[in-house]
C-alpha cells in the first residue's frame, strides 16, 4: 500500500470507555507523521451522511479523560447492503480519506472487513468494546473500567446488603461474554456467579447459597451476567426465593452505567498504545487487522481471525476458585 495522505477515523457499535484516548493517541500520531486527520461522526452512517469533521491537535484536547465518545457512535443498517457501502466508499473518496481506523466491537470488525475488500481501502481496527470477547487481544477498550464501575456499585450493595442480611442479585452486562461478571464478582467477593458461557443449574445455584446459609454469612451477592441460560437476575431471584423463602432477596440491574465514566489508567494508557500502533500500522502497509494487546505486547491480528476465533477467556481455576473463596 502506498500514498496514505489522510486517515478517516471512527468510532462504532456501543461506546465504551478509552475511545476518546484513542481518537486523540491517532489523530495525534498521524498528524505528527505528517497525514491529515478525518473523523467521522456516527461510525458508518457517517460515512453514508457524509458527517466528517477536519481535525487537528487541538481537536482532541481534554478528551483523554472523558467516557464516550467525542465523535458519536451508531449501528447503521444500511452499511449491510452493498449499495449502502458503496455510497459510503465514494463519500470518504470524495473527502480525500484514502485509509480508515475503526474502534468497536466484532460488529465493527465485520463491517470494516467486507468494506475493505469490496473498495480496497486499507482499514486497521482497534478492539474497542466493554465486553472483552475479542480473540488476538488480551483486553478490549474500556473492559478495565467497566469493572471497575461494577466492583465499586458491588462495594455499595454489600453495605446495604450486610445491614439487612440480604441475598443480591446484580445482573451486569455481557450478552455473550462474562468477563465483567467473572472478574468483577471475584473482585466484589460475590458468593456465586451466573456466565453466559457456562450453566448453571438453579438447583446447583441454590446449594451453594445453602452453603453460605449455613455459615452465618451477613450478606449474600449472586452475580449474574445479562447473557446467562437461567433468563436473567429478576428469574433467577425468583426461583431461588421459591425455594428459600426465608430469604430477604433482591436484585440490581446495573445497566448502561457501566459504559460511562471516567476511563481508568488502564485503559488510558491501553487506548494510547493502540492508536498510536494504528497509524503505525496503516502506514507500514497493514490493512484488515486489529491492533491489540497480548501480554503486554502490541500484536496485529488478521480481522478473519479475530472474527472466527470465538475463544472463551475465562480461566477454569477461577470459577473454582469463587467456590473456594465464598465458604
Ligand atoms: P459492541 O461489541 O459494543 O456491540 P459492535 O461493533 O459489535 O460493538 P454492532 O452493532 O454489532 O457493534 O456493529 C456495529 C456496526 O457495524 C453495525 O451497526 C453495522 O453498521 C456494521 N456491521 C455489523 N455487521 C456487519 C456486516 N455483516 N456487514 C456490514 N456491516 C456490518
Amino acid at each position: 500500500m502506498q500514498g496514505i495522505n489522510k486517515v478517516g477515523i471512527f468510532t462504532s457499535g456501543g461506546d465504551a470507555p478509552g475511545m476518546n484516548a484513542c481518537i486523540r493517541s491517532a489523530v495525534r500520531t498521524a498528524l505528527h507523521d505528517g497525514l491529515s486527520v478525518m473523523g467521522i461522526y456516527h461510525g458508518y452512517q457517517g460515512m453514508i451522511d457524509r458527517n466528517f469533521v477536519e481535525m487537528n491537535s487541538r481537536s482532541v484536547s481534554n478528551i483523554i479523560q472523558l467516557g464516550g465518545t467525542i465523535l458519536k457512535t451508531a449501528r447503521c443498517q444500511d452499511f449491510q447492503s452493498p449499495e449502502g457501502r458503496k455510497q459510503a466508499y465514494e463519500n470518504i473518496r470524495a473527502a480525500g480519506i484514502d485509509a480508515l481506523i475503526a474502534i468497536g466491537g466484532d460488529g465493527t470488525f465485520t463491517g470494516a472487513e467486507v468494506f475493505s475488500r469490496e473498495h480496497g481501502i486499507p482499514v486497521v481496527c482497534v478492539p474497542g468494546t466493554i465486553d472483552n470477547d475479542l480473540y488476538g487481544t488480551d483486553f478490549t477498550l474500556g473492559y478495565d473500567t467497566a469493572t471497575n464501575t461494577v466492583i465499586e456499585a458491588i462495594d455499595k450493595i454489600r453495605d446495604t446488603a450486610a445491614s439487612h442480611d440480604r441475598l443480591f442479585f446484580v445482573e451486569v452486562m455481557g450478552r455473550d461474554s462474562g468477563c465483567i461478571a467473572l472478574n468483577a464478582g471475584i473482585a466484589g467477593g460475590a458468593e456465586a456467579i451466573l456466565l453466559p458461557e457456562k450453566e448453571t443449574a438453579i438447583e446447583a445455584l441454590c446449594d451453594q447459597l445453602s452453603l453460605a446459609a449455613n455459615s452465618n454469612k451477613s450478606s449474600t451477592i449472586v452475580i449474574v451476567a445479562e447473557g446467562e441460560k437461567n433468563g436473567g437476575a429478576y428469574h433467577v431471584a425468583r426461583e431461588v426465593k421459591a425455594r428459600f423463602d426465608f430469604y430477604d432477596t433482591k436484585v440490581t440491574i446495573l445497566g448502561h452505567l457501566q459504559r460511562g465514566g471516567s476511563p481508568s489508567s488502564f485503559d488510558r494508557v491501553l487506548a494510547s498504545r493502540l492508536g498510536f500502533a494504528a497509524v503505525r500500522q496503516l502506514q507500514a502497509g497493514e490493512t484488515r487487522i486489529m491492533v491489540g494487546i497480548q501480554g503486554n505486547k502490541i500484536t496485529s491480528t488478521p480481522l478473519t481471525e479475530a472474527l472466527s476465533n470465538k475463544t472463551v477467556k475465562l480461566e477454569k481455576d477461577m470459577l473454582e476458585m469463587v467456590k473456594v473463596l465464598a465458604i
